[in-house]
């Protein structure tokens, strides 16, 4: 073993602990910054001394580094916080593919493979090819360059059922021979793409972000299989890390909206949502910016419980001025977050940091629930599935089961919206008729400058 070999591995090590370092450090938004740059020091680290690795051919990898590293510096600078699962779904998609590849380019090199090194250079090619593609549709429906609704047809669990057998035993017959079948692999290739297309097409566009996460999930999958192909460590570790952080994050996105990831990923659940929604009607109490303004003036603690319509208006910045003037007048203010409002996982949280709300008036939904009793305000800026009282009450509900801000028990309720429509799920909210409730209707943002006016105005 040459003493390079050696320092290349002990180099692996390092990162390999930073990659766990950083990942850890995500779990917290006080952290979470700093995991994130001490998780990409680790990827440098690992490409560096990768580098020093024999046989390589610069002026390839330079070429790469350059056209690569020129378009991800772009789309970071150009891309909006609300299409960030858009490009999620590219980098996925592309990790998919640059794992098919690899292990494309090793098998056409060498097709003398053990049945161990034919097993993984198929699982890589395969769920390489279906986080591609299945990716590529992510992308479509979220930004609605195809339809975003479930499209659903029929004998669809028949056909991928069907593709999936095909493509394990083609892989059982390639990894028995594989000097002698390339038509097997690019069979297995082909396979891959069509059903990347045919598993997530039938998923309605905004259980995307969950689908999102499994595709992580696979790419990760697929770069472990590759790291097997070519015999390293650190894609095997990174691979490994990625692919269990993916479905971690898929069960959590699944449990908090408390449906089994056989229900987002078969049940066409987009395309059963009516426009108007139904459940509950009744009477609603509408209010003023003014009569608004006298409620929170008035109250020793509020809460803000902001939703996907808080990323629609891009209302976080007038938020936080909104919660220091409260603060000034002496109010508590919390920002209570629920896992799954908005449209992406940590939505609100990135939000409300880009309004640098403090870290230390974030509350999580456990933390506040037991205490709502005592909370004298509830502002739910664009919420409303993630508030709606029939996920803990109404056993024939769509949501039933899925926890829930349990802003109806505070003292008094203010809901911003723009209208009665539904939210994500298609369903009418019971809260919006309650008694303590009350109906601010806008855009968030308008809304809530509207507050601010009158907060400046009163004092
Ligand atoms: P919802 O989708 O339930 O509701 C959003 C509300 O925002 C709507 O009722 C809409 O009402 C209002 N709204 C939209 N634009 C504006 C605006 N400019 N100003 C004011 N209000 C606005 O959002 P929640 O965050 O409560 O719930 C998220 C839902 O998404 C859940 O059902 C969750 O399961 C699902 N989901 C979440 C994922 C995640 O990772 N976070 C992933 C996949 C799904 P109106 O049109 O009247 O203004």
């Amino acid at each position: 073993m040459s003493s390079s070999f050696l320092a290349i591995n002990f180099a692996y090590v390092i990162s390999a602990g930073m990659f766990i370092l950083g990942l850890k450090m995500l779990s917290s938004p006080a952290t979470a910054r700093r995991g994130n740059l001490i998780s990409a020091l680790g990827m440098l680290l690992a490409i560096v001394v990768t580098l020093f690795s024999q046989g390589l051919d610069y002026k390839w990898i330079v070429l790469g580094i350059v056209i690569g590293g020129t378009i991800g510096l772009i789309a970071a600078y150009k891309v909006e916080m609300t299409s960030m699962p858009e490009m999620v779904a590219l980098f996925n998609g592309f990790g998919g593919i640059a794992s098919m590849l690899l292990s494309w380019g090793e098998y056409h090199q060498n097709p003398q493979m053990s049945v161990f090194i034919g097993i993984v250079a198929s699982l890589s090619a395969f769920i390489g090819g279906v986080t591609f593609s299945g990716s590529m549709i992510a992308f479509g429906k979220l930004s609605e360059k195809i339809p975003s609704k479930a499209i659903l047809f029929n004998g669809q669990h028949l056909i991928n059922g069907t593709i999936l057998v095909v493509a394990l035993l083609a892989t059982v017959f390639f990894a028995s021979h594989a000097e002698s079948l390339y038509w097997v692999f690019v069979l297995i290739v082909i396979i891959a793409l069509v059903f990347g297309v045919t598993s997530v097409i039938p998923i309605g566009g905004a259980d995307m972000p969950v689908v999102i996460s499994l595709l992580n999930s696979y790419s990760g999958l697929a770069a472990c299989a590759a790291g097997f192909v070519i015999s390293n460590n650190i894609l095997i570790v990174a691979g490994a890390l990625v692919g269990a952080s993916g479905i971690i994050l898929t069960r959590i996105m699944c449990k908090a909206m408390n449906r089994s990831l056989a229900n987002v990923l078969f049940s066409g659940f987009g395309a059963k949502i009516q426009a108007g929604g139904d459940g509950p009607q009744g009477e609603i109490k509408p209010a003023s910016a003014e009569d608004v303004y006298y409620i929170l003036e008035a109250a020793d603690s509020v809460a803000f419980v902001p939703g996907y319509g808080l990323a629609v208006a891009q209302a976080q910045h007038v938020t936080r001025e909104l919660g220091d003037l409260l603060e000034q007048n002496g109010t508590e203010v919390m920002y209570a977050i629920h896992p799954v409002a908005g449209r992406m996982p940590g939505h609100m949280n990135v939000l409300l940091a880009e309004a640098n709300v403090p870290y230390d008036q974030l509350v999580e939904m456990d933390d506040i629930n037991p205490r709502m009793d005592s909370v004298d305000v509830c502002v739910v800026i664009g919420a409303n599935d993630v508030v709606n009282p029939a996920a803990l009450t109404d056993k024939n509900s769509s949501i039933y089961g899925m926890p829930i801000i349990e802003v109806h028990r505070a003292k008094t309720v203010i809901v911003l919206k723009r209208s009665m429509s539904p939210g994500f799920a298609g369903i009418q909210n019971a809260l919006f008729f309650m008694e303590n409730t009350r109906m601010y209707f806008g855009d968030a943002k308008a809304s809530i400058q509207a507050l601010i006016a009158e907060f400046k105005g009163g004092n």
